[in-house]
């Protein structure tokens, strides 16, 4: 490994310290575990999901559950490796009955992600979800605007559902997974 990298995996693990002994918003009472994100150092994508669900808050890791299960099937269909991409969330604390984050909490946590987006420099940062879109960009219709490249202040997002919404809508399945896919390819033209 490069000194490049030994840089950024210290500044990411310190990161990950100052998530889990975060008090900065009132989820820090009812969370088990804060899940600061999980991945490679060199990661070409940030996959940026909205919170952590019961099982990431039991394991303290990111997308662990049924909806991550999914998303590494499509991740896999697509030949994207584990170890190109960072997995995190904008809101690292799991909310009271995965009610959707609050405003204020997403606004306390946004430092977080900054950081860990900055030190990553990923080619892309994959946005997965309305709550993600609207937190990080503003954006509302992630339905309409899934699959899209965007570029915004010298930073490139693309856009895809989250993995989660498949599970009441199985036909959003083939969506994801065609999303992954041109994903592929965008990393390898970047
Ligand atoms: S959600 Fe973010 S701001 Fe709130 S306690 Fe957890 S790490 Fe801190």
């Amino acid at each position: 490994m490069n000194t490049k990298n030994n840089n950024s995996l210290d500044l990411l693990t310190q990161i990950s310290d100052d998530v889990i002994h975060c008090t900065n918003c009132e989820l820090c009472h009812t969370r088990k575990n804060a899940v600061p994100g999980e991945g490679s150092a060199s990661a070409n994508v940030i996959f940026v999901g909205e919170a952590p669900g019961k099982s990431e808050d039991i394991q303290g890791k990111p997308f662990v559950g049924r909806a991550g299960k999914i998303l590494e099937a499509a991740l896999l269909n697509a030949k994207i490796s584990r170890s190109q991409v960072f997995i995190t969330n904008i809101v690292k604390c799991r909310t009271p009955r995965n009610r959707r984050p609050k405003q204020d909490e997403i606004s306390r946590c946004n430092d977080y992600l900054n950081k860990q987006i900055s030190v990553i420099n990923p080619k892309i940062v994959c946005i997965l979800g309305a709550t993600a879109y609207s937190a990080l960009l503003g954006g509302k219709g992630i339905t309409l605007n899934r699959g899209k490249l965007i570029s915004i202040d010298g930073r490139d997002y693309f856009l895809t559902i989250h993995p989660a919404a498949t599970l009441y809508r199985r036909r959003l399945l083939r969506v994801l997974e065609e999303d992954m896919m041109k994903l592929s390819k965008l990393i390898m033209e970047q």
